[in-house]
């Protein structure tokens, strides 16, 4: 037998019974870290308020946020009480102090670059993008091209690199956000790239790299739609198609790190093939190469690896719109196979909302009446309400702000956290 099936006939003889959780401290978030994220949710709150959302006595939310204080993390601000006239007596708020840190959030993807600066609170305080060439780069010049990246949206926000204290980085493909591996991506021209540890010693700064379809969840997550749902879905069609899941209000990546990988779901054996180097993935039937594959077949176009895809599907969009039969099959057929993803997601993880993100959703037949339509009949019959759809056509910073949210996240688990927390609860 395979070591990787492994057959048990009877469970091993044990003491005790029900999960064996480690201890708390290893599982559960100190008060200190709930204490702070409470109030960089909330942009502006009040110690008694923090103590009453928590379930704690105000005084411990007191020594809590003093600490805070000191360590230059959370700030006081003085506001004016609410009120119909708004002029009450002032009072003292506080909030996250946004001078104290900033960070960036780098996305490349095949054709484009963007890039934010962001404070501790996040704030955007500059932005940048430009187009790239799809090309696959050894690891060294994805470094150089992401150093370039970083210094010129740092010189657009008016800092120099040691003022940043983060740098979150988001990359289509397989990646192991904790190891900080990229196993592969249509970017790199190598497998299983230490990206994390090469970018954290190239830019001098602590480095977190992610999956872009991540990057997006984790944008609704913190700036979105998502901010106040527990679960949500999102699924982003680009030049590839991703997923990012949220569970509890928190990003799920599989339980081994590079797990959502819709795009790779089989949805035809021995179908088309895939970059991945698969066949009959759900990518390869919906993401803007195929498309584009099937408009230079059907309408006899010829496609080159510089010409703009955007234009070309510009175009093939706007045959379909003007009755263009072979345009419009290749959207129906995309739309259908989009259908069936979706269906599968309902099926499988039965979450409440699906958010399509992406800049190709200006492309109406993706959620055309006909692919919702297809969705529901493929949807398990259950006669409960199916789940909602929202598009989001953000653009293209979408990424960008969630590689800052990551960088964010990280740098807050880093400084809010100190192991002598946990004594203190
Ligand atoms: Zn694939």
């Amino acid at each position: 037998m395979s070591r990787q099936i492994r057959k048990r006939a009877a469970p091993e003889p044990t003491t005790g019974c029900g999960p064996l959780i480690p201890p708390l401290a290893e599982t559960s978030r100190s008060l200190r870290q709930q204490v702070f994220e409470r109030v960089r949710a909330a942009g502006l709150t009040a110690r008694v308020q923090v103590a009453r959302d928590l379930g704690v006595s105000p005084a411990s939310v007191t020594t809590i946020v003093s600490e805070l204080i000191e360590a230059g993390l959370v700030e006081e601000v003085a506001t004016r009480r609410g009120g119909e006239s708004g002029r009450g007596r002032p009072v003292v708020a506080l909030g996250v102090r946004g001078a104290a840190h900033r960070v960036v959030g780098l996305k490349i993807s095949d054709r484009d670059l963007s890039a934010v600066v962001m404070d501790f609170a996040g704030r955007l305080l500059a932005e940048h993008h430009e187009e790239r060439r799809p090309v696959a780069l050894a690891p060294a010049s994805l470094l150089a091209v992401l150093e370039t990246l970083l210094d010129r949206v740092t010189a657009k926000a008016g800092l120099a690199r040691q003022e940043l204290a983060a740098v979150g980085i988001g990359l289509p493909g397989y990646v192991d956000s904790t190891g900080g591996r990229v196993l592969w991506s249509s970017i790199l021209a190598e497998r299983d790239v230490p990206l994390g540890r090469l970018a954290t010693e190239r830019l001098g700064l602590p480095v977190q790299v992610d999956n872009d379809a991540n990057l997006c969840a984790m944008a609704e997550l913190w700036f979105g739609a998502g901010r106040r749902l527990s679960d949500f879905v999102v699924v982003t069609i680009e030049h590839g198609l991703g997923m990012g899941m949220v569970t509890n209000h928190r990003i799920f990546r599989g339980a081994r790190g590079i797990g959502m990988e819709l795009g790779h779901t089989k949805v035809q054996l021995d179908g088309a093939l895939c970059r991945c180097g698969q066949r009959g993935c759900l990518e390869a039937y919906v993401a803007d190469y195929a498309l584009a594959r099937e408009a230079t077949t059907a309408l006899n176009w010829t496609h080159r690896e510089s010409q703009s895809m955007a234009i070309l599907l510009e175009s093939l969009h706007d045959h379909a719109k003007a009755g263009n039969q072979a345009a419009r099959s290749i959207f129906r057929r995309a739309g259908r196979y989009l259908a069936v993803g979706l269906a599968n997601i309902v099926n499988l993880v039965d979450p409440p909302l699906i958010i399509l993100a992406g800049a190709r959703l200006r492309f109406d037949y993706l959620y055309a009446e006909d692919t919702l339509a297809e969705m529901n009949a493929l949807v398990l019959a259950t006669g409960r309400p199916l789940p909602e759809i929202e598009i989001h056509a953000w653009g293209e910073m979408l990424w960008a702000h969630g590689a800052a949210a990551l960088a964010l996240s990280a740098l807050g688990e880093r400084l809010v956290a100190p192991v002598r927390d946990v004594a203190a609860q």
